[in-house]
């Protein structure tokens, strides 16, 4: 008889992860370095080291050591809402008639209400522990500056949040929530920077857009003594941080000795996928074990899917090293009907590096059919979804749906990586019939790639 799979699989204490684990240590084709802007030469860690603090840019930079210690301190701090359940989804499995079984790690479980706490608590940490004053972020949606406010109210460090325009005025509530863990939030474009002022004069009435929030932000953190800049995706250091995602859920799925076969993860910057399937994408790199892993992303920002692999920009304002990534081009903005998030025009480039060597595959999905999967979760499983993590749902329900067809019975794994009450005015859109899809055209992309530098040796 087969043994019952508990609903939810969690780990003791003493079973969380010690250490973090840094996947292009594993990595044959190394991702391509970040490169200076000015001289077109590697980022070494003290050029790096003007905008990140040391530790962390030295964790940029490490394509080596494969395992690096999580400090005491965030060992403690991830207890607070860690380790985090992986649930047997038996509802939505019932729902969908399926032979397959579906699981998902669920990372909705702390305030700010995603995976991005992950990381904030590891920056802020090391911006304390360098003894600097504080930090300067951008934030979209909202969820990295929640985190990051919250890892820096822990920490004791001031947090400076430049917020996207839109983002600041239909999202009022991400915004308090922010100011009530003790951050400054800006509405970006604002006048207060340079780059700011810049586009706002270029571009009068912009509603902003994250590549402009972080030139904003980085300005501040390279001009203000005593502050640094951090990010909350993309970045590899980020990518090592959030591996603790993918470790627990390895650790979880040993302990009920259940394998995988397709692992699922939506991807904006890339940031919890790469951490999900760290782990995994382990010994498929060492030849110990196969997974089929699949990112998924809004078919109105398909990066992965439509984009370039190429040296390109991160930011708006050009101020930020040239990472070499699957990228759609730094002035690319997304129609202004996509409420899904993932909005970000560029990939980290150890994924774009997996991608292109074959380790992963991509599919993206229209934006009513992730809320339609939004729904159908939310009805059987209970947990209200973020839009970016419905990505997921969306493709791990149509995998499912598959395995009805075919009677197979695999295991099919997601990243569920937060919840969407703050998401309540697409939900709204979508609940009133007023969501529509739009897919760029090749016209509307070719603007975006006409952005990219001619670096690409
Ligand atoms: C930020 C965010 C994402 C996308 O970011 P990645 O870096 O691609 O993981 C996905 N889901 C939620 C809930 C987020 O807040």
């Amino acid at each position: 008889m087969e043994k019952k799979i508990p609903y939810k699989t969690y780990l003791d204490e003493s079973e969380m992860p010690k250490q973090w684990y840094n996947l292009r240590a594993d990595m044959k084709n190394k991702p391509a370095p970040l490169l200076n802007p000015g001289t077109l030469k590697p980022m070494t860690v003290d050029e790096l080291e003007q905008v990140f603090c040391r530790e962390l840019a030295e964790q940029e930079l490490d394509d080596t050591t494969p395992y690096i210690d999580i400090p005491k301190e965030i060992q403690e701090f991830y207890k607070m809402y860690r380790p985090s359940p992986l649930v047997r989804a038996y509802c939505l499995e019932k729902a969908l008639d399926t032979p397959a079984k579906i699981y998902y790690k669920f990372e909705g479980n702390n305030t700010s209400g995603s995976h991005k706490l992950n990381s904030a608590i590891a920056q802020a940490y090391y911006a304390k522990k360098q003894g600097l004053k504080g930090v300067t972020t951008e934030t979209g949606a909202g969820q990295w500056g929640t985190a990051l406010s919250m890892a820096c109210a822990y920490m004791g460090l001031d947090c400076k949040v430049f917020m996207v325009k839109v983002s600041y005025e239909q999202k009022p509530f991400r915004r308090e929530v922010m100011r009530t863990y003790g951050a400054n939030v800006t509405p970006s474009p604002s006048d207060t920077t340079e780059v700011g002022r810049k586009i706002l004069a270029e571009h009068p009435g912009t509603t902003g857009s994250l590549g402009c929030a972080i030139s904003e932000a980085v300005e501040v953190a390279v001009g203000t003594p005593g502050y640094r800049y951090v990010l909350g995706s993309v970045l590899s250091q980020v990518l090592l941080h959030q591996s603790v995602i993918g470790l627990e859920s390895k650790t979880a799925f040993d302990k009920i000795g259940v394998k995988p076969d397709i692992i699922i993860g939506c991807a904006g910057g890339g940031s919890n996928l790469g951490g999900l399937i760290a782990p995994f994408m382990r010994e498929k790199l060492r030849g110990e074990n196969d997974y089929r892993i699949i990112a998924v992303e809004p078919a109105s920002c398909p990066s992965f899917t439509r984009g370039k692999y190429a040296y390109d920009f991160c930011d708006t304002g050009m101020v930020c090293p040239l990472a070499k990534m699957y990228t759609l081009g730094s002035g690319f903005i997304p129609s202004a009907n996509h409420a899904g998030g993932l909005r970000y025009h560029g990939m980290s480039s150890v994924l774009s590096q997996l991608y292109h060597d074959g380790y992963i595959e991509a599919t993206s999905v229209e934006q009513t059919s992730v809320f339609a999967a939004a729904e159908q979760f939310a009805r059987t499983e209970g947990i209200l979804p973020a839009p970016e993590s419905s990505h997921a749902i969306r493709v791990a329900i149509d995998e499912a749906l598959k395995c009805r067809e075919t009677g197979e019975e695999k295991n099919i794994f997601f990243g569920l990586t937060g919840t969407g009450y703050f998401d309540m005015v697409a939900y709204e859109k979508f609940n009133n019939g007023e969501m529509s899809d739009y897919i760029p055209t090749d016209e509307d992309l070719e603007k975006g790639f006409a952005g990219i530098p001619d670096v690409n040796l």
